[in-house]
């Protein structure tokens, strides 16, 4: 069961260069929209992470990191999604320091902070990438005493290795976070509609 008013939707990094066509496109990264929108309408409060890099930063090739430039601030590819963009209630930035590398949308300042001010002791997390940001934030969530539920056909992996991605669920469920579909979760979520 989850109460959702002590609940969050967490998308994770949902911006337009990590969806196809974008300079670190996730191979049909587009298929997580359609659900997190789903999940939107039914969790009072929708947090929305973002990757936002310096041109700088350490994390791309031209500083010895493993990525190409990518959600450099002030670019059209840092933008979230429209349509993630218009539900997010709160958008959280990582990465912003040019000499750090910050995968989970937990370092980003106050992010635990601002949910247990809202009294919120449950994230449901989708977005990009699986085996990335998404792994990061669910395992910072659980570290952070947060009850944590994968949205499974919300998120979509880069896969570098064939089977990233499912080690990375393998390695949420070890730490306690339930994987679970959309439909799943939907049916599970209980209480008030505000
Ligand atoms: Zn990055």
């Amino acid at each position: 069961m989850i109460d959702r008013s002590g609940a969050a939707l967490i998308a994770v990094d949902v911006q337009r260069d990590f969806l196809p066509g974008g300079a670190l496109g996730v191979t049909g990264g587009d298929v997580v929209v359609g659900p997190l929108l789903e999940l939107a309408a039914r969790f009072r409060l929708r947090i929305a992470t973002r990757d936002f890099h310096p041109p700088d930063h350490c994390s791309f090739v031209a500083q010895g990191g493993p990525w190409p430039p990518h959600c450099v601030i002030g670019t059209r590819g840092a933008g979230l999604h429209s349509a993630i963009d218009a539900i997010a209630d709160i958008i959280v930035s990582k990465g912003s320091n040019r000499d750090v590398e910050q995968y989970s949308g937990f370092d980003a300042p106050g992010l635990a902070a601002l949910l247990r001010a809202r009294d919120v002791g449950h994230v449901v997390i989708g977005g990009l990438a699986t085996d990335y940001c998404v792994r990061a934030t669910a395992l910072a969530a659980r570290r952070e005493g947060f009850a944590v539920t994968i949205a499974v056909d919300a998120v979509r992996a880069v896969d570098l290795t064939t089977g990233d991605g499912d080690r990375a669920l393998d390695e949420m469920r070890a730490v306690g976070a339930e994987v679970r579909t959309c439909a799943d979760i939907l049916s599970d979520v209980c209480g008030e509609e505000s």
